[in-house]
């Protein structure tokens, strides 16, 4: 899909709205989600513009891994290194509400499995 770049979190890395930041490096920003699901929840987005998973392509993939090592040390800077959930949503019909990629990361309560 194209990407909007009016999207929430495309304004978040714009500084054009706040955010509770976490981490940021030049590839991606870590952030707090604004409605928790737990008591640890952030998000990790990428710096470039990509809506979904769906649309990264092969140049994207060394971004996507980095994500994930950025989720795990900043899950585990905030205590929570032993057990975390990544989620990433991709496409409305997944719940995907912001279409700028982002990996949930969610700790800090028992996490049932399968997910709703
Ligand atoms: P998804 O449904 O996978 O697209 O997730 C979008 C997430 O973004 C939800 O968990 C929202 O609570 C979160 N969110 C929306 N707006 C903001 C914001 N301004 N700052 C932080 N998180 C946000």
């Amino acid at each position: 899909m194209t990407y909007d770049p009016s999207n929430v979190f495309a304004r978040i890395l714009r500084r054009e709205i706040p955010a509770q930041v976490l981490h940021e490096d030049e590839h991606c920003l870590a952030f707090r989600d604004v409605a928790p699901q737990a008591p640890l929840h952030f998000l990790v987005i990428p710096k470039r513009p990509l809506a979904r998973l769906a649309d990264a392509g092969g140049d994207d993939g060394a971004v996507l891994g980095h994500l994930l090592l950025t989720a795990a040390a900043v899950a585990r800077q905030q205590g929570f290194g032993d057990a975390f959930r990544t989620v990433l949503n991709s496409g409305a019909g997944a719940g995907q509400t912001v279409f700028h990629l982002h990996v949930h990361v969610l700790a800090g309560r028992p996490l049932a499995w399968p997910p709703g």
